[in-house]
């Protein structure tokens, strides 16, 4: 039987190619010329869809609903900062600052940290500007976590570590903190390490819970990092928003854990302003000169005036900083005690401007079906719990935000009132 090949060039040529069963070069079987292979893309993060807070936000514009599921505040950052980023942007200060972030700026975090927890950051080498703290925890784990590693995250886990933790080779390992407390089982972590673990990701204030941990949690993650060797990426970007005169356990704080570790923070909670995206992160020299090779292929660098602007108010103004405790704090009692006699339950947010409410005196619905409905019926938006435990956990909680104007948060709690 004659075999047909085609020569793909200038022309097709069909058929009446040569008779023999290994074509000549340039000559390719007709069969396989004829069935290209059909086309599909292979995503590398198959099950990850648009992120909840993307979905929330955008389900409350459409429906009209009171939006308390994204965490952003509907007022404005301080007049005098808003004053000062204007100032640069009118002053020529809108080319490419350094690498790793404009020095004034560095050099004010680092005034921070040493004044609130006593490291001595090196603004060169130890301390870079990021765009938001979602940038810091991608460079942080794409510096560490290689192929095969494991990255211990405890679960309601925030919603970017896994995917990172993933797109570098790595294998998360889950630790659920249950309702109410949400408090670590330190016995459970321990039986999570292996020699594979690279990385633990944590972060206090909590999000979504609203839980801080202890100097006692952080000694015995400080006692496990030294034992096993591993890395620590510590997310703080709700450092100053903690209530009830606790004070933040900063990884800072714990020279010894700090020496292996990326302590994460970000300006949009702090400053009001969640849309300018400038975060930071505090590392030793040898972390922060890796993260640093990320960084500087991820966005290079951020934006100028913003940087520039903060830095002058974070100078001017260090009681802003101290003060937003108190600020939330009045927020979150207000919005707790407008939901008494309301038929959710809850425990009051130790920090973060978050609070859980649970639901289960009012539905037995999965939290993200309650959360859907709530937004088209009740006309008020929030955050199914479970979208934050790698297993799908329901608790049956909704996560409210109250980083909002009094009269919003009057509002919001007179619909949950209804319920
Ligand atoms: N970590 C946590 C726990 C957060 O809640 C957020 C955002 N709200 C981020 C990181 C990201 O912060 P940024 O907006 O500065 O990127
Ligand atoms: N961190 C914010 C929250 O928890 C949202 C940030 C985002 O939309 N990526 O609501």
């Amino acid at each position: 039987m004659k075999a047909l090949f085609i020569r793909v060039g200038v022309e097709i040529q069909r058929a009446g190619g040569p008779e023999s069963a290994t074509p000549p070069n340039g000559w390719i079987p007709l069969a396989l010329a004829q069935q290209p292979a059909p086309y599909s893309f292979d995503s590398k993060l198959p099950e990850v869809g648009t992120t909840i807070f993307t979905v929330m936000s955008a389900m409350a514009a459409e429906e009209g609903a009171l939006n308390l599921s994204q965490g952003f505040p509907d007022f404005d950052g301080p007049p005098e900062l808003l004053e000062r980023v204007q100032h640069y942007l009118t002053h020529g200060y809108n080319q490419y600052p350094p690498m790793a972030g404009v020095q004034g700026l560095r050099e004010a975090v680092a005034g921070k940290v040493l004044d609130l927890y006593g490291l001595p950051a090196d603004p060169e080498t130890q301390i870079t500007v990021t765009s938001g703290a979602t940038e810091a925890l991608f460079c942080a784990i794409t510096a560490v976590v290689r192929p095969g590693d494991e990255v211990i995250l405890f679960d309601p886990a925030y919603d970017s570590y896994e995917p990172g933790v993933r797109l570098s080779g790595g294998v998360a390992r889950h630790v659920a903190l249950e309702p109410p407390a949400y408090g670590v089982d330190w016995d459970q972590v321990r039986r999570a390490i292996t020699p594979r673990t690279r990385l633990v990701i944590f972060n206090t204030p909590h999000n979504p819970t609203g839980t801080v941990w202890s100097r006692g949690d952080l000694r015995c993650l400080e006692a496990l990092a030294l034992e096993h060797g591993f890395h620590v990426l510590s997310d703080e970007v709700y450092e100053h928003i903690i209530f009830d005169g606790q004070a933040h356990q900063s990884v800072c704080r714990f020279p010894d854990l700090w020496r292996r570790s990326f302590v994460v923070s970000s300006f949009g909670k702090t400053y009001h302003t969640t849309g300018w995206k400038i975060g930071y992160c505090v590392a030793p020299e040898d972390l922060t000169a890796e993260f640093r090779k990320i960084h500087q292929f991820v966005t290079f660098t951020s934006n100028t005036p913003v940087q520039h602007g903060l830095a002058d108010f974070l100078n001017a103004h260090p009681e802003h900083h101290l003060e937003l405790g108190a600020f939330y704090q009045r927020k979150r009692d207000l919005f707790c005690a407008l939901l008494e006699g309301s038929r959710f339950s809850l425990t009051p947010s130790a920090g973060t401007y978050f609070q859980l409410l649970g639901y289960k005196g009012i539905s037995d619905e999965r939290d993200s079906e309650l959360a859907v409905r709530l937004t088209r019926e009740a006309k008020i938006a929030s955050i199914p719990v479970s979208i934050f435990y790698a297993d799908g956990a329901d608790h049956k909680m909704l996560r409210f935000c109250f980083c909002k104007d009094d009269r919003t948060l009057r509002q919001g709690a007179e619909i949950l009132l209804g319920l």
